[in-house]
C-alpha cells in the first residue's frame, strides 16, 4: 500500500517549498468526510479553507456540472455564455449591487477591485491611495500583499506604492487618516470578518463609520467577502449581518464549491468609469465555473442551508463556550466561520486532531479556525466537540520562565 509519507518525499523533490503540508494525502471525499491513501477517514472542518460549501462529491452539484461539461466548458469573453448571464443576474439579486465581473480566484478579484477603485478615483480627480486594515488578508498578488502583513512582503520588494494600513476596528484611527487628507484616498478595503487574521468580526459601529466616511469624501468602500461570502456566516454575505452596502464586493472561495471562480460585484457609480479593454480575463466567467456556481447557490437556497448554518453555527458557538478550559482564550465568529483562540500556538494541535480523525485549520498563530462545509450536520459537530474535549484534557499548562 502507498503511504502518505512516501508520497511526501516525492512531493518535496518537485513542488515549490512554499507549503508546510500536513501528513494525510487525501484521495476522495463524501459530504463532510475525507479519506486518505491509507484508508483513514477524517471529518473535514476546513472545507479546503472555506471553499467546499457543499462538501465533497455532492451528487446534485456533480449532476449540474456533468450537464454543463456535456455542453460547453470554455468559450472566452469575446462571446457571451448563458451560465455567466444567469450567474450575473443571481449575484446582483443576492447582493443588491449593479454590475458583475468574474475572475478565477480571490486575489484576482482583489486586483480587479483595486483597478476599478483607482479608475473611479482618477476620473474624479482624486488620489489613488488604497487604505486597508492591519491583520487583513487579501491574497498573494502584488496589490494583495501590499495590503497584507509585512511578513508576506519580505524579499519581494519593491511593493506597489500608495497602499496604507490602519488598525482594524479602530474608528478613531481611520477617521483621523481620512480627515488628514481625504482627497488622496481612492478606496478603503476591509473584510467584514477577518479570516486569516483570526476570525475577527468588524464591529457594526466600525463598518458604519467606514460607510459614512466614504460617503462624505467620495471614497470607494470595498468589502472583501472572499471568505465570508456564499452563506459562510449564515447569510449570503457577511455585510447582511451589518446592513451596510459597500460599493464593491470581492468574492471567491465558497462560490464555486471547489471549482475556481471569483467575482467582483460593484455599484453602477464606480463601474461607469470603465471602458472597453480596461480589464479582462481569459478563463474568468467560463460556462463550467459559472454553471457550477449557479448550482452551488441553487442548492444552498433549496436545502435551506443558510438557516442550517445559522442555527447549528450558534449551537456550536454555545457548545464551545460551555467547554471550561483554561487553555481557551476566546471563541469568535458567525455561522460556520468560527475561531477558537488558544493560549498557545494552534498548529501543533492539528496533529492531535488528525489522530482523532478531524481536520481543523490553524491561523493567526494561536487560533483554531473552523470553516466546515455548509452541509456539516449537528451530529458531526457534536463528534468534534467530544474529540476537542478529549484533546484539551491531554494538554498541560505552558511552562513559564518566571
Ligand atoms: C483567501 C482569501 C483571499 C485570496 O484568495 P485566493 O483565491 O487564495 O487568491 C482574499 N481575501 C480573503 C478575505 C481571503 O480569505
Amino acid at each position: 500500500m502507498v503511504s502518505s509519507n512516501d508520497l511526501y518525499k516525492q512531493d518535496l523533490a518537485h513542488y515549490l517549498p512554499v507549503f508546510n503540508r500536513l501528513p494525510p494525502v487525501i484521495t476522495h471525499g463524501k459530504g463532510a468526510l475525507l479519506y486518505d491513501v491509507e484508508g483513514n477517514e477524517y471529518l473535514d472542518l476546513v472545507a479546503g479553507i472555506a471553499v467546499n460549501a457543499l462538501g465533497h462529491s455532492h451528487p446534485e452539484l456533480i449532476k449540474a456540472q456533468q450537464g454543463q461539461l456535456n455542453k460547453l466548458t470554455h468559450i472566452s469573453n469575446a462571446y457571451l455564455n448563458l451560465p455567466q448571464l444567469d450567474l450575473s443576474i443571481k449575484l446582483k439579486e443576492l447582493s443588491g449591487l449593479d454590475r458583475v465581473f468574474f475572475s478565477n480566484s480571490g486575489a484576482e478579484s482583489i486586483e480587479g477591485a483595486v483597478k476599478i477603485a483607482r479608475k473611479y478615483a482618477t476620473s474624479n480627480s482624486k488620489g489613488v491611495t488604497i487604505v486597508s486594515a492591519e491583520g487583513g488578508f487579501h491574497g498573494r498578488t502584488y496589490a494583495a500583499i501590499a495590503m497584507g502583513k509585512s511578513a508576506m512582503q519580505e524579499g519581494f520588494g519593491p511593493m506597489p506604492s500608495h497602499f496604507e494600513k490602519v488598525p482594524f476596528n479602530n474608528i478613531e484611527a481611520i477617521t483621523q487618516r481620512v480627515e488628514q487628507n481625504p482627497t488622496d484616498i481612492a478606496a478603503i478595503i476591509v473584510e467584514p470578518i477577518q479570516g486569516e487574521g483570526g476570525i475577527k468580526p468588524a464591529t457594526k459601529g466600525y463598518l458604519s463609520s467606514l460607510r459614512q466616511l466614504c460617503d462624505e469624501h467620495n471614497i470607494v468602500l470595498i468589502f472583501d467577502e472572499v471568505q465570508t461570502g456564499v452563506g459562510r456566516t449564515g447569510k449570503w454575505f457577511a455585510k447582511d449581518h451589518y446592513n451596510i452596502q459597500p460599493d464593491i464586493i470581492t468574492m471567491a472561495k465558497g462560490l464555486g464549491g471547489g471549482v475556481p471562480i471569483g467575482a467582483i460585484l460593484c455599484a453602477e457609480k464606480v463601474s461607469l468609469t470603465l471602458d472597453k479593454g480596461d480589464h479582462g480575463t481569459t478563463f474568468g466567467g467560463n460556462p463550467f465555473a459559472c454553471a457550477t456556481a449557479l448550482a452551488v447557490i441553487d442548492i444552498i437556497a433549496k436545502d435551506r442551508l443558510l438557516q442550517h448554518v445559522t442555527t447549528v453555527g450558534s449551537w456550536l458557538i454555545d457548545q464551545l463556550q460551555n467547554i471550561k478550559s483554561p487553555y481557551i482564550k476566546d471563541i469568535r465568529g458567525m455561522g460556520f466561520m468560527i475561531g477558537i483562540e488558544m493560549d498557545r500556538p494552534s498548529r501543533p494541535l492539528l496533529f492531535a486532531f488528525l489522530d482523532s480523525g478531524i481536520m481543523v485549520n490553524a491561523t493567526a498563530g494561536n487560533v483554531i479556525r473552523l470553516v466546515p462545509p455548509l452541509i456539516t450536520t449537528q451530529e458531526q459537530l457534536s463528534h468534534f466537540i467530544a474529540k476537542f474535549s478529549e484533546i484539551l484534557a491531554t494538554l498541560t499548562d505552558i511552562p513559564t520562565n518566571s
